[in-house]
């Protein structure tokens, strides 16, 4: 986290049914709007939740068991949109991809005729670290008339998103990632269109995901329930801080240090895998070693990384380059990794 973002934390919570907080939202609506190029007629849910409620709201605010979807499997967090549609009793089809398979268009194919309703994707497979190419995506939906649905929460930060661009209809976001504060917040930004054929007429089936009260809420900068208030104060802070640096520049930021540390990498002969990846992170392949690297690296050196679970356990371990990393942290893992693997 950054030590602006401590500082805030730091201090009392202020009541929040007031002008000054209300004034504080209409300024993060616009702020967040402009990060990610969403038009103004775009709406922003700022949901008190983790990321995988927001990835549960979207759905259930959009669609129904009427409908029949497309999820993008490439791991973990492209199975808990399956997951989802499971328990909702929404039909859908899977595009499932082994570790070391790209999403191509061949992949689309055999889907290119028009019985689906919406795709679902997480666009940076924060699992294994798998970017996902979004202009073939955003392409095939508009050819077959999907609703584009994005999940974010692995990329936004680190890797260019272009809502408008991409004919994005909804894109969800969570604070404790690229955006380094504390976890309670999901943003979720919704296209004019997705809102107005769906979410308004729809129903969420559910009191508290239901987008209608959020969006009118926001009209005048409120959440309709508690929102998790001291995360927002320092959402507010990250992104006028951001708007400063420029999304662009933030993004150059972390890619530079995502290749510095992976041509390092290369060199000292560790593998990393030939798919494109997220600038979010590195995930080093060290079969059958990954956990004892993880559990290594944290107990003899005080370096926390990103362990897998499942089948992907033995095989990687994911380095961060999100938040305020220097390159000195990332001297300091590789000469720990060098130090480890010579008695593994
Ligand atoms: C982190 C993450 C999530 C959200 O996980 P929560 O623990 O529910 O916040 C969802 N999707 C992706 C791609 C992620 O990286």
């Amino acid at each position: 986290m950054y030590p602006e973002t401590l500082k805030i934390a730091s201090k009392q919570l202020p009541y929040f049914r007031t002008q000054e907080f209300s004034n504080m939202m209409l300024e993060n609506e616009v702020l967040f709007q402009e990060s990610i190029h969403a038009p103004s007629k775009a709406k922003t849910i700022f949901l008190t939740a983790s990321g995988t409620a927001a990835m549960e709201a979207v759905i259930m605010n959009c669609f129904t068991g009427l409908d029949r979807l497309l999820v993008i499997n490439g791991g973990n967090f492209g199975r808990r949109f399956e997951e989802i549609c499971e328990v909702h009793g929404i039909p859908f089809d899977e595009v499932y991809l082994d570790f070391d398979e790209l999403l191509t268009e061949e992949k689309l194919n055999p889907f290119e005729e028009k019985k689906h309703n919406g795709l679902l994707v997480n666009l940076h497979e924060t699992s294994n670290g798998k970017l996902y190419d979004i202009h073939m995506l955003s392409e095939f939906c508009k050819r077959n008339g999907l609703y584009l649905i994005v999940d974010a929460i692995g990329s936004y930060g680190a890797d260019s998103i272009d809502f408008e661009g991409d004919g994005i209809d909804a894109l969800i976001v969570s604070s404790q990632k690229a955006l380094a504060l504390s976890p309670g917040i999901a943003i979720i930004a919704i296209s004019k269109k997705l809102y107005e054929e769906r979410i308004s007429k729809k129903g969420s089936g559910c009191l508290y995901f239901d987008f209608t009260l959020y969006v009118e809420n926001q009209k005048r900068g409120q959440t309709p329930f508690t929102p998790a208030v001291g995360t927002l104060l320092e959402l507010h802070e990250r992104l006028k801080q951001m708007q400063q640096i420029g999304m662009l520049q933030m993004q150059r930021e972390i890619q530079e240090r995502a290749l510095q540390f992976r041509e390092y990498l290369l060199k000292r002969g560790f593998e990393i895998p030939g798919f494109p990846l997220s600038n979010a992170i590195t995930p080093v392949i060290l079969t059958p070693n990954a956990k004892k690297m993880y559990d290594r690296l944290k107990e003899e050196f005080g370096l926390v990384v990103t362990p897998n679970g499942g089948e992907l356990e033995k095989k990687i371990i994911r380095v961060g380059h999100l938040g305020c990393l220097k390159w000195e942290d990332y001297e300091k893992l590789l000469l720990a990794m060098e130090r480890i693997r010579e008695s593994l």
